[in-house]
């Protein structure tokens, strides 16, 4: 009850800052801010039909969006924004897309837009697959679910996995019928045995024929799309190499993922990017030592994927995001950029997330 009440108070507060003078009013009495948008994709059937819908925004979508927030907000890349926060310049708050992994429809899709809106934008890239090396794993799966049903997949993950404790769990969560795309998921992502798991999939994958891995091929850009981006002002940033749970790696395993992610970019690109973001974003995704891989790699910010603002001060190696698909409400985010949350938490008030 308590939690609906919270709900209703942060929708409700949202259509007052996002749609009267009071946004007006919040927007100046609260300090310059960064609010970062966070999308994947932008729906493209031919290149990502097969990933959830909560991997995609149409671009419709983002562009309503964008021209909206634009009414009280710069538009700007991470760093510019963070530049400007620091220098302690008068001027309007802003707010930075940014876009992670690196798909192909950053090219094609959304850096039209960005022409068209003359907007800028930040793109977090892993550089594996930009090396033309596998995807992570999340994809292989959605690719096999694009084909066969979750009890299919199970069936040939028992077969063609060794990782006893994994095999147990995923029959488990089988046997309940409940939401078994999502919690499948999730035993893979944080308990299964990486190298088998990965394995795993590539087999079941296989087994559905020689298309069935097609998707996967087209996915990611190009280290060349990469370059038209940089060139067209988009700035690009690191997400690791392969997009592992940094929580889950050792120290060593982080930096690694970490710093030759940042020198892949270097090579191909010619720049040190200088904006980073942690692989799934949640709190319990990265540690300290991911921040301090960060840090020694030379990254000067890195985000995560929880809600809020960014302030002058803000802890630049813990940003926060605001996540994106089609569904986003747009009140709330616009309350969000208008400052309409931060002033409530100055009164204790946090409903943003
Ligand atoms: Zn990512």
């Amino acid at each position: 009850m308590k939690h609906r009440l919270k709900m209703w108070a942060r929708d409700a507060w949202a259509r007052v800052v996002a749609r009267t003078f009071v946004g007006r009013i919040t927007n100046r009495r609260v300090p310059r801010r960064l609010t970062i948008l966070t999308g994947h994709c932008v729906t493209s059937d031919e290149l990502n039909g097969f990933l959830p819908g909560d991997m995609k925004i149409r671009r419709e979508t983002l562009k309503a969006l964008l021209e909206r927030v634009r009414r009280d907000c710069d538009l700007v890349t991470v760093s510019e924004g963070l530049r400007r926060l620091e220098s302690g310049e008068p001027g309007r708050s802003m707010v930075a897309l940014t876009m992670d992994d690196g798909y192909k429809d950053n090219r094609t899709a959304l850096l039209p837009l960005l022409r068209e809106l003359d907007a800028p934008a930040t793109i977090y890239v892993e550089s594996r697959p930009l090396d033309g090396g596998p995807v992570n794993w999340s994809h292989t799966y959605f690719a096999i679910l694009a084909r066969a049903t979750p009890e299919d997949l199970v069936r040939g993950y028992l077969e063609h996995s060794r990782d006893e404790a994994t095999r147990a769990k995923l029959t488990a969560v089988l046997a309940t019928g409940d939401r078994l795309v999502y919690r499948l998921k999730r035993v893979l992502k944080y308990e299964a045995d990486a190298a088998d798991r990965d394995r795993a999939l590539d087999a079941v994958l296989a087994a559905l024929g020689e298309d069935a891995a097609a998707p996967l091929r087209t996915l990611y850009m190009s280290w060349d799309d990469a370059r038209a981006l940089a060139e067209a002002g988009v700035e690009l940033g690191g997400h690791t190499v392969s997009h592992e749970v940094l929580s889950t790696l050792s120290a060593d395993e982080q930096r690694r993922e970490v710093a030759d992610g940042r020198a892949a970019m270097r090579r191909e690109l010619g720049v040190d990017p200088v904006s980073f973001a942690y692989p799934f974003g949640r709190a319990w995704d990265w540690n300290e030592d991911s921040v301090a891989a960060c840090r020694d790699a030379g990254f000067a910010s890195a985000a995560t994927t929880h809600a809020g603002t960014n302030l002058r001060g803000v802890d630049r190696m813990r940003l926060k995001r605001w996540m994106l698909d089609d569904d986003v409400d747009v009140d709330r985010l616009v309350c969000e950029a208008r400052g309409g949350y931060e002033w409530l938490r100055r009164f204790g008030v946090d409903l943003s997330e």
